[in-house]
């Protein structure tokens, strides 16, 4: 498809003479084959990027904020190549990868816009007022590691490095061995824009393998994958003293109160349910309805989930696309099975569609499940949700916040008091109130990130971009700290009166 282009892009990569490739999912046939990083070339890499970023960040935030604003105006003019790549590789339908354009686009330009204020050095109380006063600066890590996966290769591999770079580090990149070609091309498009070819570099390979190599290397990790992995590489980077956001897995539940709108909240819950064939770390994968609404929810919900227009096109014409592993199909393939086994109903969908391609997978809705079925509780990552019936908001919130998870929650009501205190109950690091999944994550300025083992640390907002700095503090005297010693225990004595003066006033009993 892309030979001249695709050559290009692998030269970006350190030279090899191992080879792998990923399969497409739409039909099964390889990807190009992609050069295999070793664990001592990524040190060699980073090695670059070190001596790469201290002339980046000496450059004002002012010029770092306009190299991003070229790259956003780059990403947008080569929209539709993007989203061929992210198709070719995962799979997905075409209305997702423009959502994932759309919202790398929108994460550029909202950290072009506010970086230079979030990055303000400000001014804090010194220890004595009038004396001492105090300032704190935000400095760069240094070298900052992302590891993304390949369920959004754009907007999750590219959208941590943007607030990275702004910062004023490097960033060493390991690509998902699924979606190689998409962080390439956006790369690619980062160094015409300006960003210094060594600044921020790419390698390749098996997380297992030189996923290690790559948290020796770095000073700062933002990692996005699953609760397991994060774990193993929690401990490796507390070994190493070194920080690390960890956005995992999630089972992120949606409350439909009894007053909820609910063609809306079906409408909702398709898109929330069945995006990127559900392979999203904040898609709903389960649902608790009040009793009163159950049946007409669970009817209109089947009968919008058989509209949606599954298939492998390169088209708008598309809802829904394909699996992109044969894991991912495998896992959502037995999760269903175990609970039809076990008493669960498919209202609609329960079958792979080997017709329409090697990997997809029918949109199913399933009630009746319970807690011992392995979808009750496990995260399944595919276009799979369970619908429960409930008594009461109190009921719906106990049950949403069962399990090990709290990423992000959705709660349908017409009375957006009412949402907003169910909303504080729920254990999630985002709750959407009359969306299924978008408006959190698409509030740019807002932290977004996991409670519980869906994780720690935030990207987005002010969080997103301070995460990669050290705060240092500052403070400055007019007069030198020059009183001799022994009149230390004076000034301690004075200094002690005067704060049981004080405390005395404020808290006579
Ligand atoms: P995964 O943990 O298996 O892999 C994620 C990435 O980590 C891959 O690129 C992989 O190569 C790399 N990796 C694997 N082992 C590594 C190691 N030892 N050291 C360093 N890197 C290593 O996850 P997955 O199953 O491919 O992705 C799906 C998971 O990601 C789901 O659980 C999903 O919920 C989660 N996810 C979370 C978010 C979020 O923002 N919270 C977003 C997307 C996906």
């Amino acid at each position: 498809m892309l030979s001249a282009l695709h050559e290009e892009l692998l030269a970006q990569l350190p030279a090899s003479d191992e080879f792998s490739c990923a399969t497409a999912p739409f039909t099964g046939e390889p990807l190009p084959s992609v050069p295999q990083t070793s664990a001592e070339a990524v040190a060699a890499v980073a090695a670059a990027g070190r001596s790469a970023q201290p002339a980046w960040a000496a450059r004002p935030v002012r010029d770092r904020e306009a190299v991003v604003a070229r790259f956003a105006r780059l990403l947008v003019d080569h929209h539709d190549r993007l989203c061929d790549f992210m198709q070719w590789e995962t799979g997905k339908a075409r209305v997702h990868a423009a959502v994932e354009v759309q919202g790398v686009v929108a994460t550029a330009l909202h950290y072009a816009a506010h970086s230079a204020r979030y990055l303000r050095e400000c001014r804090v109380r010194g220890a004595v007022p009038g004396l001492v006063s105090a300032r704190v600066g935000y400095r760069p890590k240094g070298l900052v590691g992302v590891i993304a996966p390949w369920n959004y290769p754009l907007f999750l591999a590219v959208g941590d490095v943007i607030p990275a770079v702004l910062a004023g580090n490097a960033v060493l990149s390991k690509a998902d061995s699924q979606t190689p070609l998409t962080l390439l091309y956006a790369r690619h498009l980062a160094v015409r824009a300006g960003i210094p070819d060594a600044l921020w570099q790419v390698v390749t390979g098996p997380g297992s393998r030189i996923g290690p190599a790559v948290v020796d290397a770095v000073d700062y990790l933002s990692f996005t994958g699953s609760t397991r992995t994060g774990r193993e590489i929690s401990r490796r980077c507390a070994d190493r003293l070194i920080g690390a956001s960890l956005e995992l897995g999630g089972k992120n539940p949606m409350i439909v109160c009894a007053d909820a709108d609910i063609r809306a909240a079906t409408r909702g819950a398709v898109q929330a349910v069945f995006s990127n064939a559900g392979q999203m770390c904040i898609g709903i994968e389960r649902i608790y309805v009040h009793e009163s609404i159950f049946d007409r929810f669970v009817r209109e919900l089947v009968t919008r989930t058989e509209q949606l227009r599954v298939g492998a096109g390169y088209g708008y014409d598309v809802d829904m696309g394909s699996l992109t592993s044969r894991r991912q199909l495998e896992t959502t393939e037995k999760h269903i099975a175990d609970a039809l086994a076990r008493g669960a109903t498919a209202m609609t969908g329960g079958r792979a569609r080997p017709d329409l391609g090697p990997l997809f997978h029918e949109p199913t809705v399933l009630t009746g499940v319970t807690a011992e079925m392995a979808i009750y509780a496990e995260e399944t990552f595919g276009p799979v949700v369970s619908v429960y019936r409930v008594a009461s908001d109190a009921e719906a919130v106990r049950r949403a916040n069962e399990g090990e998870y709290g990423l992000s929650a959705s709660v349908w009501t017409r009375d957006l008091r009412r949402g907003r205190r169910i909303a504080a109950e729920v254990v999630a690091g985002s709750v959407n109130v009359n969306d299924g999944y978008l408006s959190a994550i698409a509030s740019l300025g807002a932290p977004m990130g996991g409670m519980r083992s869906s994780g720690t640390g935030r990207r987005h907002g002010r969080e997103g971009i301070l995460r990669y700095t050290e705060p240092q503090t500052v403070t400055t005297q007019r007069i030198p700290t020059a009183y001799p010693d022994r009149l230390r225990g004076t000034l301690l004595a004075a200094m002690n009166a005067g704060t049981r003066a004080l405390l005395g006033a404020r808290h006579r009993s």
